[in-house]
């Protein structure tokens, strides 16, 4: 008879033992009973991401009636629910819920509209809530119908349980972030209805996520600070002629010069007290020359070795400096012909505190090649960082502390940009602090089968109510 290898039958009831808990832990996770307000989160979730809000055939104005309804049935008053906007498919929904007016009030922030998501493209029906294998699937579920959900749900908890906070909680659902629209919500809001939103301070939906890596919930990000967009082109004009006839004087050559220049080159490194303490933290949770690199640079923002070795990662070197790319290109009127014209469309992402001016001379020194012609595109919107005022801070820390453990509070500067670039333009200091675990390694926002974890989306409801709370109550 075989002689039985007891290694492997351990082995292999202790991987059948493995299945039957991780199965079992998919079944509880999709059977387990939601308690009031989840249920209510997710159907409110379910409501949102069902109602198409991209620009191409989708409709803002559908989901903000969607949710002043909710609001009218849960006793707020009609005066205190606005729908409105300058374009009729693309509305702003905007409520207050009223304070004892002990404190300025607080504004609470995410965005309606989506990314166009195509059905043949996804594995699934994109404007359809799928719950599968613990996540929730659809266009919007992490960028941000998440975040409006969860925000609306809790609302509307503090108010059935007659909270009354010290401050008024203004909530504003916005169209027109995602850009396909020709106005953003919060911009408008802004110019027209400054009053209804006036606040000391805003919390977005839209940025500041935690993250997990490697499967772990690794740290809650507090944005307080993003770059800003500033568009330049660059044209070379020349007077052309036959293309039997070259000339080194041609307008496509220069043109490429400059932008083999502009890929060599780097702007200054530019740590600010934001990026630094970033990297402070998370040095704590990398190891080996990453983990010493992120230590050196937050206690030496010259440390020029570090500086090396980090800006080797697109993300650590958009955080470390000023960035401009090419982006767009035309050039030329026929093959025959030496081109007359010659364009380019350079995107950069500046440093909060770094000036419009002060940009494109670097640029215009960088190329010395007065034949190409440096033009901003657009004025640069002042962005001050928020100030990380110690009393916030420590709000945050003994919440995450309270329900997710061992997770890391850090501040973040956002390479990209957020509706927080007008709000902090406008004077009012804003915070992206979502509530909703992001994959760092798996992130699906404006992608195909977008999704959220089931229990990071309940779990973010949860943070979200105390953060609300917190936020809510004068010292
Ligand atoms: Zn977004």
């Amino acid at each position: 008879m075989k002689k039985i290898n007891f290694y492997l039958v351990m082995k292999y009831l202790l991987s059948a033992l493995f299945i039957i808990t991780v199965s079992h832990q998919n079944i509880s996770a999709q059977t387990q009973k939601l308690s009031a307000e989840q249920e209510s989160a997710r159907s409110i979730f379910k409501e949102l991401i069902e109602i198409n809000t991209t620009h191409s055939v989708g409709n803002t104005t559908m989901a903000a009636n969607a949710m002043a309804k909710r609001f009218l049935d849960a006793g707020f008053d009609q005066k205190d629910i606005h729908v409105f906007g300058p374009q009729d498919r693309n509305q702003n929904m905007v409520i207050r819920f009223h304070g004892s007016g002990k404190a300025k009030p607080i504004l609470f922030i995410s965005h309606l509209d989506v990314v166009e998501a195509r059905r043949e493209d996804w594995s699934l029906d994109p404007f359809q809530l799928t719950e599968r294998d613990g996540y929730f699937y659809g266009r919007g579920t992490l960028d941000i119908k998440d975040g409006a959900a969860i925000l609306v749900a809790n609302f509307l908890r503090l108010k059935k349980e007659n909270f009354t906070p010290d401050r008024d909680l203004i909530l504003a659902l916005t169209a027109g972030e995602e850009g396909g629209s020709d106005y953003d919500g919060i911009e408008w809001l802004i110019a027209n209805h400054r009053d209804l939103i006036d606040a000391e301070f805003c919390v977005n939906m839209d940025a500041g996520d935690p993250q997990i890596k490697n499967g772990k919930r690794i740290n809650r990000t507090v944005q307080p600070s993003e770059k800003a967009v500033l568009d330049f082109s660059f044209e070379v004009k020349n007077r052309g002629g036959h293309s039997s006839l070259p000339v080194k004087n041609n307008s496509i050559y220069h043109l490429a010069d400059g932008l083999a220049k502009l890929e060599q080159y780097n702007f200054p490194a530019d740590l600010n007290e934001i990026t630094r303490a970033y990297f402070g933290k998370m040095a704590t949770i990398e190891t080996g020359q990453l983990s010493a690199d992120m230590k050196a640079v937050s206690e030496n923002p010259n440390d020029s070795n570090a500086i090396y070795r980090l800006s080797t990662s697109p993300y650590y070197n958009a955080l470390l400096r000023t960035t401009c790319v090419a982006t767009r290109l035309e050039a030329g009127h026929a093959i025959t012909a030496l081109p007359q014209y010659a364009k380019a469309l350079v995107n950069c992402r500046v440093m909060p505190g770094a000036k419009q001016i002060d940009i494109q001379n670097a640029l215009i020194q960088m190329l010395a090649d007065t034949q190409i012609v440096v033009t901003a595109l657009d004025t640069m919107m002042s962005n001050p960082p928020s100030p990380l005022k110690p009393e916030l801070m420590q709000k945050i820390e003994s919440l995450t502390k309270k329900l997710w453990p061992g997770v890391v509070v850090m501040p973040v500067m956002q390479v990209g940009a957020s509706d927080g670039l007008f709000l902090r333009g406008a004077g009012i200091p804003t915070y992206g602090i979502s509530g909703v675990f992001i994959n760092v390694d798996d992130n699906r926002a404006h992608g195909k089968d977008e999704r959220i974890g089931v229990k990071d989306f309940y779990d973010g409801l949860e943070y979200e109510y105390y953060l609300i709370k917190m936020f809510s109550t004068a010292k």
